[in-house]
């Protein structure tokens, strides 16, 4: 059997003091997980699932260009949970089993798209899951960052403090993501879940250089390609 034409890459991150790279199946995203987030957003608290292609991964070092059709880009910074194993029916008490590392993402969003979105009821792929919307860092194996319940979560811009808060206070703490959607999915080694931003999101122009960072998990750093 061969193929009409050579099949894409398949995008991957990095693994911190590893030789191997993780192989990226799926990207799930969790909105408004932050009250203090759905609050600057004049949202309710409840916890929403989107999804971008996998391919909207950009590794370390690998090029974020300004997307097209918008004039309003915005930053969220958010721990990314890697899976290694998957399931459906996960129970929170074994959602953690499930989780190879972590790293740092930015999910980055055509805010005005999304707004009109919202305001008509349409679909949010425009504003989310356009091409390199994922910037993320390497994954640090869940084996070295120890239990993840609290850690300072932070995003500067242009050395300007943007986002300073603690996924402690994430709505839907990891497991309850984990056994929420693989009640609604088949969970699969290589899925992974960007958990949501904290307060603090903002606009990025074309020059801005953005570092991000979870302690214990690592940093990322791009700047928007001019
Ligand atoms: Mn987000």
């Amino acid at each position: 059997m061969t193929y009409l034409f050579e099949p894409a890459d398949v995008p991957a991150l990095p693994i911190a003091g590893r030789a191997e790279l993780f192989p990226v199946r799926r990207i799930f995203c969790v909105g408004k997980n932050y009250a203090a987030h759905a609050a600057e957003m004049g949202s309710d608290v409840k916890a929403v699932f989107f999804m971008k292609p996998a391919d909207a991964i950009v590794p370390p070092g690998g090029p974020v260009p300004y997307p097209p059709g918008t004039n309003n880009l915005h930053h969220e910074v958010e721990l990314v949970a890697a899976l290694a194993s998957g399931g459906r029916d996960i129970s929170k008490d074994a959602a953690l089993d499930h989780v190879f590392g972590y790293a740092v993402g930015v999910d980055l969003t055509r805010r005005d798209l999304q707004a009109e979105a919202r305001e008509s009821g349409g679909p949010w792929e425009a504003s989310k899951s356009f091409d390199a919307s994922a910037p993320c860092s390497a994954l640090r194996p869940a084996a070295d960052t120890g239990a993840l319940s609290s850690a300072a979560i932070k995003l500067s811009v242009n050395d300007q403090m943007r986002q300073d808060a603690d996924i402690a206070d994430m709505v839907l703490p990891l497991p309850a993501i984990i056994a929420q959607l693989s009640a609604l999915f088949t969970l699969a080694p290589g899925d992974v879940i960007f958990t949501g931003t904290p307060a603090g999101v903002g606009p990025l122009s074309p020059g801005d250089k953005v570092h991000a960072s979870i302690d214990r998990v690592g940093a990322l750093d791009f700047a928007i390609e001019r």
